[in-house]
C-alpha cells in the first residue's frame, strides 16, 4: 500500500457516475450475462456487526447495491455474525439504519450467517464423515508452531488421523457443552505443506460459551468466519461475491469448501481495493478504541469517518454516494485525499443548502437614528437559485455583527470592514455608517454606534458614497442564541495508522471547538434537525440530529465555503 495520498483531482466532472468507464467487476458481470452464465445478478453486503460502518463500507455498499441496480438484480444485506464475543444487536440496528440512509434497500429480509448455523453444523458433520475434518486438541501455541511459516511447511497435527467415529463423538461433545472453551477445535484436513497458510488445516469450529445476539444460548460452538463466509453466499445464490483484497488469499480455501460440500450453488469471489482516506482511520477496531477511550462522543461523533458520523456532520447521502462513485474500483489498495470527499460535500451543499445568517463572534451595533421599538421585517430568498421560499429577517435598532467585520481604524487592507466614518451594507438590508465605539475595562470593543443611511434597501446611497463591503448580521432583540461546534481533522498525521507509531499518538487535540452564544437569524431556531444551511460568509452548518431544539439551537459546522488547499 502506498503511503502517499493520491492528489485530489476533485474538480473534474468526469468523475461523475454517468460518464465513468465500466469497472472490472462490471465488465465481468456483463460477460457472464452475455454468456448466459448467470440469469440474475445477486450480490450482497456482508458486514460483521462488531462496530458501526465507516466510509470504506460506504464504498462497498455503493458497489454491491449499485451493481444489483445496474444489472436489474438483487443485493442482500447479510450479517456475518459468527463471533458473538464481539458482536451486538446495537451494531446490527445501526448498520441497517446506515444502509437505508445511504439510499439502499436490501432484497427481502435482513439475513444472518446465524440463520444457517444448523446447515453449517450439518456440513461440518459431512466433512468429518468424508474424513476431511478432525477434532484437534493442540493448544493455540502448539497449533501455531505446527502451522509453520510462510517460508517453511507446517507439520501434521498428532490428532489428524483420528477415526471418523472418534471425531463424531468429540464434535458432539464440543456441541453439547461437555468440553471447555479452548479444549479443542474442529479443523479441515487439507494440506499442512501448502504455500498458502490458509490451507494448512484451518479451523472450522470453536467452542465459545457465549450468548449470541440472534441465536441466544442455542449454540456453544461457532463456525469460523472462513467456514461460514463462502457457504453463506452459496446458500443465498450470490452470483458475484465481492470483497476486499485481503481476502484474495482466502479464495482457494473458500473454493475448497465449495468443491467439497454439497452446496446448492457455486459463488465466485472477486476482490477490489479497500478505501483508505488520509488524515483518518478506517478500521472498526481503531474507531472503537476512539469511542471506548472517550476521544470522541460516540460512533456517530461528527469527526468520525463513520457513515453515522458523516451524517451528523451534515454530509448528505447523495454527496457520500457521489464520492463513492468517483472512486476507482481497482485491484490495488489506495489512499484517497480527504479533499476529494469534501469536494462532493461542498458541491452538493452549494447547490442545495438554504442560506441563512449567523454570527459566530458577536459584536453589538446600535443604530442610533433608528427608533427603539421599531421592527421592520426584511426578506431574503432562502436560496439564490432554487425556489425554496423567503426568509423573514427582523431589522431592529440593535443588531449583532461579527467582531471581525469591525476595525477601529480605516486601512486599505480592511476597506471592506465597518470603521468609524465608513460604510458597509448589511446583507439583505440597509447601508450603515459607523460613528464611534465603546470599550470595556479590558480594552475589548463592546459596542459600535452607527447610523442608518435612509433609502438604501436594494439601492445605493443617494449621496453617491457607496459601501465597499457587505457584512452579515442578526437582530439583537429578535435573533436567537445558539451553540456552534466547529471541527478540525481528528488526526494531525496524514497516515495516522500506517507508520511506526501508534495511531493514537497522532490525535489532534484541537479537533473540536465549541462556541456558545453565537447569534442566529430567528427562523434558524425552528430548523429541522439534520437540515444543513449555508451561513452566509461563514460556511455550511447542520442542525444537530440529536441536540438541536428551538429552545437550544445547536449547529455543527459541516465544511467551510472554500477548500483550504
Ligand atoms: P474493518 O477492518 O473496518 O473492521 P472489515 O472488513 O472487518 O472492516 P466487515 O464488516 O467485515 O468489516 O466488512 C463488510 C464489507 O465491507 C466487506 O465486504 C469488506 O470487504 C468491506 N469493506 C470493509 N472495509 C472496507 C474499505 N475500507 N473499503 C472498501 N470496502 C470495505
Ligand atoms: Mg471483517
Amino acid at each position: 500500500m502506498s503511503n502517499t495520498p493520491t492528489s485530489a483531482d476533485a474538480t473534474a466532472d468526469s468523475k461523475t457516475a454517468e460518464n465513468k468507464p465500466a469497472n472490472f467487476i462490471e465488465t465481468i458481470i456483463e460477460q457472464d450475462i452475455a454468456e448466459q452464465k448467470v440469469a440474475k445478478v445477486i450480490t450482497r453486503f456482508p458486514p460483521e456487526p462488531n462496530g458501526f460502518l465507516h466510509v470504506g463500507h460506504a464504498k462497498s455498499i455503493c458497489l454491491n447495491f449499485g451493481l444489483a441496480e445496474k444489472f436489474d438484480g438483487e443485493c442482500n444485506l447479510r450479517f456475518d455474525d459468527t463471533n458473538p464475543a464481539k458482536e451486538e444487536q446495537a451494531y446490527v440496528d445501526a448498520i441497517k439504519e446506515d444502509v437505508q440512509w445511504l439510499g439502499f434497500q436490501w432484497s427481502g429480509e435482513v439475513r444472518y450467517a446465524s440463520d444457517y448455523f444448523d446447515q453449517f453444523y450439518e456440513w461440518a458433520l459431512y466433512l468429518i464423515k468424508e474424513s476431511k475434518a478432525y477434532v484437534c486438541e493442540l493448544s493455540p501455541e502448539q497449533a501455531s508452531e505446527y502451522r509453520g511459516w510462510a517460508t517453511s511447511p507446517g507439520k501434521d497435527s498428532p490428532y489428524r488421523d483420528r477415526s471418523v467415529d472418534d471425531n463424531l463423538v468429540l464434535f458432539e461433545k464440543m456441541k453439547s457443552g461437555e468440553l471447555e472453551e479452548g479444549a479443542c477445535v474442529l479443523r479441515a484436513k487439507i494440506d499442512m505443506a501448502s504455500p498458502n497458510m490458509n490451507m494448512r488445516d484451518p479451523i472450522l469450529y470453536r467452542i465459545r460459551k457465549a450468548s449470541h445476539h440472534q441465536t441466544g444460548d442455542k449454540w456453544c460452538i461457532y463456525p469460523s468466519y472462513d467456514f461460514a463466509h463462502g457457504q453463506e453466499d452459496a446458500i443465498e445464490g450470490v452470483t458475484h461475491s465481492i470483497c476486499t483484497l485481503e481476502f484474495a488469499d482466502h479464495r482457494p480455501l473458500y473454493d475448497w469448501f465449495i468443491d467439497n460440500l454439497p452446496v446448492p450453488a457455486k459463488p465466485k469471489q472477486y476482490e477490489f481495493g479497500r478505501l483508505n482516506l488520509n488524515y483518518t482511520v478506517t478500521s472498526k477496531r481503531k474507531l472503537k478504541q476512539l469511542v471506548d477511550d472517550g476521544i470522541v462522543e460516540g460512533w456517530n461523533d461528527p469527526r468520525m469517518p463513520t457513515i453515522s458520523g458523516m451524517r451528523r456532520r451534515g454530509y448528505s447521502a447523495q454527496a457520500v454516494r457521489n464520492f463513492c462513485q468517483s472512486l476507482a474500483v481497482a485491484k490495488t489498495d489506495g489512499v484517497v485525499d480527504m479533499a476529494q470527499l469534501e469536494f462532493f460535500v461542498r458541491d452538493d451543499l452549494n447547490k442545495n443548502a438554504p442560506r441563512a445568517m449567523a454570527v459566530l463572534n458577536p459584536l453589538k451595533v446600535v443604530i442610533t437614528n433608528y427608533p427603539e421599538d421599531k421592527v421592520e421585517l426584511l426578506t431574503a430568498p432562502a436560496h439564490p437559485e432554487l425556489d425554496l421560499g423567503e426568509r423573514s429577517l427582523p431589522f431592529t435598532r440593535e443588531i449583532i455583527i461579527d467582531q471581525d467585520d469591525f476595525r477601529e481604524e480605516y486601512s486599505g487592507k480592511f476597506k471592506k470592514k465597518l470603521t468609524p466614518g465608513k460604510r458597509v451594507r448589511l446583507r439583505n438590508g440597509y447601508v450603515i455608517e459607523a460613528d464611534d465605539y465603546e470599550k470595556d475595562d479590558a480594552d475589548n470593543i463592546v459596542q459600535v454606534n452607527a447610523s442608518l443611511i435612509p433609502n438604501t434597501l436594494g439601492t445605493d446611497p443617494e449621496d453617491g458614497v457607496k459601501p465597499k463591503g457587505v457584512v452579515h448580521w442578526v437582530s439583537a432583540t429578535h435573533g436567537k442564541k445558539a451553540t456552534i461546534r466547529k471541527y478540525d481533522r481528528l488526526f494531525t498525521h496524514e497516515a495516522p495508522d500506517r507508520g511506526e507509531e501508534d495511531f493514537m499518538q497522532h490525535l489532534n487535540p484541537h479537533s473540536l471547538t465549541i462556541i456558545e452564544e453565537c447569534w442566529i437569524e430567528p427562523g434558524l431556531a425552528d430548523a429541522k434537525p439534520e437540515l444543513c444551511f449555508q451561513f452566509e460568509r461563514e460556511g455550511y452548518f447542520v442542525a444537530d440530529r440529536y441536540d438541536h431544539s428551538s429552545d437550544h439551537p445547536v449547529f455543527n459546522m459541516t465544511i467551510g465555503l472554500r477548500s483550504q488547499i
